[in-house]
């Protein structure tokens, strides 16, 4: 990184702007956020701070400004409104519990949306308290910072602070507040909402202002809103086949959790998959598995089908036209994904080239892995640990063993450039369930901040095992289905 740019005295860094809220009034509401009884600073993040070009050390004493009681200069809160699909119905939703304080353009020109969530009610707000509590919010802290420092593309968390006040949810529960950082906040629920109001200006506006955002290059294309189409695919494919190459399982994939971004959105009862499994589900309300480890790639396709059905006017003057273009687009998302999907899979095996029955060796490894119910990330992971591989004595593995290694022979990379590209693309940890509800509990129930200090340290360097106790990269040891995550966040 370089050097942080000097911060006016006085300033702490801020340096908004406010494209956002020059878009159609159809797309936000202003309102500030409803200020907290007694805000505390429960965790800050200095790196991200100061990549931003805040003033770590001066903010990090400043819990107002993260709990909405004080705005920091030069912000314009707004709302952002949207629609969404959820579990496959529509419904009109809104930034129910979030304010977009605005955008800060970082020294060397970047633009993040800085978010709070859990900063009262809004306009949108429906039966709900407008809140969030302690626990989810550090959830989400620790598990977006953990897919950052995997290379995972996701919204970012810059503090935690708590409110001083109670919510409601089966129990009274500590009031929190997280500051969320994200490329934009713009989702396939956006998009949606200015179509359902048959809104032609508003949606156009929108998808030329994701483009400037998201894809300057394609703005001068010939058919600008397909391309646009097919740009947030090729990101939701690679996505998609990162988490996949890390079993996380994002647990409520509605179309409002999808950002155009490319980042992964919305922590709510995401976790990743122990044992491998394709059914592997956490949430406590997906009861039909639709988010499923191995569905989220249809999903996924299904999703962008929703954005492409809002794109439609914009795609075509004649709705066949459009129809017809927009199929044809959606069709590619399935070899889109698998080519990422592949080409990660054969980064986790070693392999630099690429031959015709690569997918089947990949998939025969996955076979014995289900059947064997092997925790997905130490089978891949000891794969790269030479000598120590032969852990599974087992005549189906050693089968597999001798293909991928006789593989590995036909290619010129040497041992040591194999067992690098595993080592980067297979983590060593990753934050495993019982050890983030041990953090979590550890904060919520007796204050002690430093059990989840130690696993943040600790997944900031997830493919490096040279510091990792074996604690932390050994699997929960529950019954498969005995974890759940809550909606109810
Ligand atoms: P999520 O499940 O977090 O993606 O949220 C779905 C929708 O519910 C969004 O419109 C949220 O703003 C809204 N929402 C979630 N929790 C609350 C809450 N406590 N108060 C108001 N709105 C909420
Ligand atoms: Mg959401």
């Amino acid at each position: 990184m370089s050097a942080p740019a000097p911060i006016a005295p006085g300033s702490s860094g801020w340096n908004f702007d406010h494209s956002y809220a020059r878009l159609p009034a159809m797309l936000h509401e202003h309102l500030e956020p409803t200020p907290v009884k007694e805000p505390r600073m429960v965790v800050f993040n200095h790196a991200l701070a100061q990549s931003l070009g805040l003033d770590a050390a001066a903010l990090e004493n400043q819990p107002a400004i993260f709990a909405g009681n004080q705005l920091p200069d030069g912000s314009s809160p707004l709302a952002q409104a949207y629609a969404g699909h959820q579990y496959g119905h529509f419904t009109g939703l809104g930034d129910g519990r979030a304010i977009l304080l605005g955008e800060q353009l970082t020294p060397t020109g970047e633009r993040y949306d800085v978010q709070l969530k859990g900063s009262g009610p809004t306009p949108f707000s429906r039966r709900g308290d407008g809140r969030a509590a302690l626990g989810p919010m550090l959830r989400e802290y620790i598990i977006s910072e953990a897919m950052f420092a995997l290379g995972i593309p996701t919204t970012r968390s810059l503090a935690v602070v708590t409110t001083g006040e109670k919510v409601f949810r089966q129990e009274s529960l500590p009031g929190a507040v997280l500051t969320r950082i994200a490329a934009s906040h713009i989702r396939v629920g956006t998009f949606e909402w200015a179509a359902a109001h048959g809104d032609r200006v508003a949606l156009q506006a929108l998808a030329d202002y994701t483009l400037r955002r998201h894809y300057p290059e394609l703005a001068s294309a010939e058919a600008p809103h397909l391309a646009l189409l097919e740009a947030v695919m090729e990101r939701q494919a690679r996505l998609i086949a990162q988490w996949q190459c890390v079993g996380f399982i994002h647990g409520v994939m509605n179309t409002d959790n999808v950002a155009l971004s490319g980042e992964t959105i919305d922590y709510g009862p995401c976790a990743f998959m122990d044992a491998f499994d394709p059914a592997t589900v956490f949430s406590s309300i997906d009861r039909q598995g639709r988010y499923a480890y191995g569905n989220q790639p249809q999903i996924a396709q299904w999703n962008l089908a929703r954005l492409a059905e809002a794109l439609l006017p914009l795609l075509h003057a004649d709705e066949k036209q459009a129809v017809q273009i927009a199929n044809t687009a959606i069709e590619s998302f399935k070899t889109t994904f698998e080519r990422h999907w592949l080409s990660g899979m054969q980064a986790k095996l070693g392999l630099f080239t690429e031959e015709a029955d690569d997918r089947a060796l990949v998939e025969s490894l996955l076979v014995w892995m289900q059947e064997q119910k092997a925790d997905f990330t130490n089978a891949f992971r000891s794969l790269s640990n030479d000598g120590k591989t032969m852990l599974y004595d087992d005549p189906a593995f050693t089968t597999w063993h001798a293909q991928w290694q006789a593989r590995l022979k036909r290619q010129p990379q040497s041992a040591d450039e194999v067992q690098q590209r595993m080592r980067a693309h297979s983590p060593a940890v990753i934050p495993r369930n019982h050890k983030v509800e041990e953090a979590l509990s550890a904060a919520v129930e007796r204050g002690d901040l430093s059990v989840m200090q130690r696993l943040l340290e600790v997944l900031a360097k997830p493919y490096d095992a040279s510091e990792v106790q074996p604690d932390y990269s050994a699997p929960s040891g529950l019954a498969p289905g005995a974890y759940q995550t809550f909606c109810g966040t």
